[in-house]
C-alpha cells in the first residue's frame, strides 16, 4: 500500500508511470493553475518589472498588441522548490551525507543529486555531471495589460535611527519602484513528464503550498495558486501565452474584462473552459480533469500533505523512489565512470 491512493475513478492507474523512467516515455502530466497576486511583488531584471509586447488575444477582433507583465520560468519554479526542501528538511530526509556524516544539499551550491528535489526538478553542477528537470514551467503573462495592472510607489530612504530628519535636513522620496499590484492574474501551466504518483503529488503540493514570490526579500509577495485543470497528455500542450490569449478573448466577449481588478470567478471560469478547445487544437491524445473530480483529487492530496505523518510517509516513499532512480540512472551515467 502506497503512502498515497489516487482515486481511480479520476485517474486511471496507467497513466502514472510505476518507476521513473531511464528514457522519456512522453507521458505528461499538466496542472493548468492561475497564480495570483495578492499583495505588491515585484517580478524584474535589471530594476524594470519584466513585461512582454504581445498580441492582446487569440481571435482577430483582438489582434491589436497589449504590453503584458511576465513571470519569467525562475520566478515560478524557484519558490516551489524552496517548498519543497524546506519540508524534506524538516523531516529529515536525508539528502546524502557528507564525510561528517550530516546531511547535506545545497540549493544551487551543491546537489546531492539523489534526493526528491534533485530528482524531479533536475540540476546542473558543471562537468560532474548534470540531471534534466522532468518540471517544466514557462514564462506566464497577466491577463490585463501592464498599465492596470501595476502602480508606481516612492520609497523614502530612513536615516539610521529610523527617521526622516536629521540635523535639520529633512530627505525626501529617494526612489521609485513599479509594483505589480493586488489580483492581478497568470495562467500558468506546470508540467510533470513521465509522472509517477510520488513525482505528482509532490510537485502539486509545492505549488499549493507556496505563497510567496518574487526576488529575495523586500521583492517578494504574496501569492495565490488556484488548480483549475489537470492534463493527461502524450505530449505537450498549449503554451502560458496562448492559454493568456484565449482567456482574453472570451472575457473580452462576455464583457468581463472592462473593471479591474478581474473577478476571481470570471477568470477560473474563463481558464477552466479555455484547456478544451485548446487542446483540440494541439493534436494530442489527452484526459482532462476539472470541477469535482478535480477538487476530489486536490483534497485526497491535501489530506495526506496536512497530516504530519502521512506527509512523512509520502516524503519517504518519494525519497526512496529518487534514491533508486538516482542509483539507476544519474550514478550510472558519471562522466567519471563512462571509460
Ligand atoms: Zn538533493
Amino acid at each position: 500500500m502506497s503512502a498515497i491512493e489516487i482515486p481511480e475513478t479520476i485517474v486511471k492507474k496507467e497513466l502514472f508511470l510505476e518507476r521513473i523512467p531511464k528514457a522519456p516515455q512522453g507521458r505528461y502530466a499538466h496542472l493548468v493553475i492561475v497564480r495570483e497576486t495578492e499583495s505588491f511583488p515585484i517580478f524584474q531584471t535589471d530594476g524594470s518589472l519584466n513585461i512582454a509586447k504581445v498580441r492582446a488575444g487569440l481571435k482577430e477582433e483582438h489582434r491589436n498588441n497589449l504590453t503584458r507583465l511576465a513571470m519569467f520560468k525562475r520566478k515560478q519554479s524557484s519558490p516551489e522548490r524552496l517548498t519543497g526542501r524546506e519540508l524534506l528538511r524538516r523531516f529529515g530526509i536525508t539528502q546524502n551525507e557528507n564525510k561528517d556524516g550530516e546531511a547535506y544539499c545545497d540549493y544551487n551550491e551543491q546537489f546531492c543529486q539523489q534526493c526528491p528535489d534533485c530528482v524531479y526538478y533536475g540540476f546542473a553542477i558543471g562537468e560532474a555531471g548534470s540531471e534534466k528537470s522532468k518540471v517544466y514551467v514557462d514564462t506566464a503573462f497577466s491577463i490585463t495589460g501592464y498599465d492596470e495592472s501595476h502602480r508606481q510607489f516612492s520609497f523614502n530612504a530612513l536615516f539610521e535611527k529610523g527617521n526622516m530628519s536629521q540635523q535639520g535636513e529633512v530627505r525626501s522620496s529617494f526612489g521609485e519602484q513599479d509594483h505589480i499590484i493586488p489580483q492581478v492574474f497568470f495562467p500558468s501551466v506546470v508540467t510533470i513528464k513521465d509522472a509517477t504518483v510520488n513525482s505528482f503529488v509532490y510537485v502539486m503540493n509545492n505549488v499549493i503550498r507556496t505563497k510567496r514570490y518574487g526576488a529575495q526579500n523586500t521583492r517578494t509577495g504574496k501569492m495565490e495558486n488556484h488548480v483549475v485543470g489537470l492534463v493527461f497528455a502524450d505530449g505537450e500542450i498549449f503554451s502560458n501565452l496562448k492559454l493568456t490569449q484565449s482567456v482574453y478573448d472570451y472575457m473580452a466577449e462576455q464583457g468581463r474584462l472592462e473593471e479591474t481588478p478581474l473577478d476571481r470567478s470570471d477568470v477560473l471560469k474563463a481558464v477552466k473552459d479555455a484547456i478544451s478547445p485548446l487542446l483540440a487544437d494541439d493534436g494530442v491524445s489527452s484526459q482532462i480533469v476539472t470541477d469535482e473530480p478535480l477538487l476530489e483529487l486536490v483534497n485526497t492530496v491535501k489530506s495526506v500533505t496536512t497530516d504530519e505523518t502521512k506527509l512523512a510517509a509520502f516524503l519517504k516513499e518519494a525519497s526512496d523512489e529518487a534514491k533508486e532512480y538516482s542509483q539507476r540512472v544519474i550514478q550510472k551515467l558519471k562522466p567519471s565512470k563512462k571509460s
